[in-house]
């Protein structure tokens, strides 16, 4: 064995190619050949058997091989290494091994047994070899669809977080427009309009100005994210940012340049980086402006600006329902809440009353009163519930009084009573019976929690003796009152 892998060997030096002939057509033979095939270095150069018929005699004629069917015709091949003895006759191997051609190895028996398992080990690790690749393959495959799941899966959370802040901020839009229906005095409207601008756009910097006829210009109403007085209160139609948004439309400034005229709409103006306006218009006419600003660039995407323009209209259509709100309180001559007269009509009444009561020479007495610690209430239980206490003073004003008297909510949480043809003793007597009736009036508190107690403290200031004109009967009752506060609340102080 060692001697024949020693033969082959010189062999291949030799010519490079190992020159092999096979004895034997049989199933085996046929197989040897074609694994021989396979091999490099090796070539199969004659097949013997005799018979013409026998499979691997017709292969090798197929391939062109010599073929033989006298096996003294092996040994005249020139430059043959090896003779393969695959026949399993004995006859066969007895001819070869009786004349062996010189130089010539034969394999015979168990070497020849042995070749073959060697060519079947060989042709089996191939197979796992090929086997091995496919696998290989298939695990690159994998690792692809793992790396792209794995992508996918990551777009997909990104996608996901990107619904859930859009999502948040559908909610506050939501509210933001609910909220905008329900307010109705144009503070609080142009407040939530500077919200909404930072809770749906993330405005750092927001602000509400309304054009002033007037004067033509534009006052602050509401701002956001910067104390205000950083805000000119009141700046000309013709200046700014906000002056080209009123002239031109919407205007928007990325970055802004350093120092640049068109941010001294804030007193700090060098702070600001970009900014954006936005006319707010009823019908044709402007009503005021809309403005975000932030410290750092920020160019507004065409989704953002559509976005804007939404707040923009349905701010504008809030504005004008409040502005029209406040026009129609002011030309009215009761106040909604306490149905008492306003503060317009009691200062044109109270000039009425004063003529009269000068060309007749009668003396007008007048009662300033105040809710006491009133913001506490209201910080306690809430708005609605002190709605319900400025009614109720005003029906306890109204119960102590003769139908010639003029009682009026004149401001928040302030009252004036007029009381014509009553002196100082009389008007003193009314203020105590109200300052009474007050005082004993239960007052809700909180859910399950017994009643409350609201007091108020009076002035009271009589013409002609405290003072000779309405305003400064006004302001003589006023002063009275905040007397009466200073020493202790709850009670009633005439004017010295
Ligand atoms: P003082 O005893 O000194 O008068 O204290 P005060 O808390 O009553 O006075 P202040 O002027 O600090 O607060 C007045 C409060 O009146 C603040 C405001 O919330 C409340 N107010 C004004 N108008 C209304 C209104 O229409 N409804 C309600 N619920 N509260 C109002
Ligand atoms: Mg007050
Ligand atoms: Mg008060």
């Amino acid at each position: 064995m060692e001697e024949m892998a020693a033969s082959v060997a010189t062999a291949a030096s030799r010519s490079g190619q190992v020159h092999i002939a096979i004895a034997g057509g049989g199933l085996r033979a046929t197989s040897v050949l074609r694994l021989l095939g396979d091999i490099e270095h090796l070539s199969v150069v004659a097949v013997y058997d005799a018979s013409r018929a026998a499979p691997a005699v017709r292969l090798a004629d197929d391939l062109g091989i010599f073929t033989t069917s006298e096996l003294s015709e092996l040994s005249q091949i020139p430059e043959l290494d090896l003779i393969l003895d695959m026949s399993e006759e004995p006859s066969v191997r007895q001819a070869l091994e009786a004349q062996p051609p010189a130089n010539v190895e034969i394999v015979a028996g168990c070497g020849a047994e042995l070749v073959w398992d060697l060519l079947v080990a060989k042709k089996r690790s191939e197979e796992q070899e090929k086997i091995f690749v496919e696998l290989q393959v298939a695990y690159d495959k994998i690792r692809s669809h793992e790396r792209r799941l794995q992508s996918s899966k990551e777009a997909l959370e990104q996608a996901n977080d990107e619904l859930e802040s859009r999502l948040a901020e559908i909610f506050f839009t939501h509210e933001f427009f609910k909220a905008l229906t329900s307010y109705s005095s144009v503070d609080d409207v142009a407040s939530l309009i500077v919200d909404g601008a930072n809770g749906i756009l993330g405005a750092e910097i927001s602000a509400v100005y309304l054009f002033a006829q007037e004067d033509w210009t534009l006052r602050l109403r509401a701002s956001q994210g910067r104390p205000e007085e950083a805000f000119r209160a009141v700046v000309p139609v013709s200046e700014t940012l906000l002056g080209m948004a009123f002239r031109d439309g919407f205007a928007q400034e990325a970055d802004v340049p350093f120092g640049a005229e068109s941010a001294r709409w804030y007193t700090a103006s060098e702070e600001i980086r970009s900014q954006v306006a936005l006319p707010l218009r009823s019908g044709e006419s402007i009503i005021g402006v809309l403005l975000i600003a932030s410290a750092t660039y920020r160019e507004l995407t065409s989704a953002e600006k559509e976005r804007l323009q939404v707040i923009g209209n349905q701010s504008s259509l809030a504005l004008q329902n409040a502005l029209l709100h406040e026009e129609l309180e002011r030309l009215s001559v009761t106040d909604r809440l306490t149905e008492l007269y306003n503060h317009g009509y009691l200062q044109q009444r109270l000039e009425e009353e004063f003529e009269r009561a000068a060309r007749f020479g009668h003396t007008l007495s007048l009662i300033m009163l105040d809710i006491d610690d009133f913001k506490q209430y209201n910080d306690r239980y809430g708005h609605p519930k002190g709605d319900k206490v400025l009614q109720a003073v005003s029906s306890i004003i109204r119960q102590n009084l003769r139908e010639i008297d003029v009682a009026a909510r004149y401001g928040g949480e302030e009252f004036v009573v007029v009381l014509p043809e009553t002196d100082v003793a009389g008007a003193l007597a009314v203020a105590e019976r109200i300052r009474k009736s007050m005082s004993q009036h239960p007052f809700p508190s909180h859910e399950g929690a017994g009643p409350v107690t609201q007091t108020i403290s009076l002035g009271v200031a009589t013409y002609p003796i405290h003072a000779t004109t309405p305003s400064r009967l006004i302001e003589t009752a006023d002063k009275a009152m905040y007397e009466a506060k200073r020493f202790g609340k709850n009670q009633v102080t005439v004017a010295s």
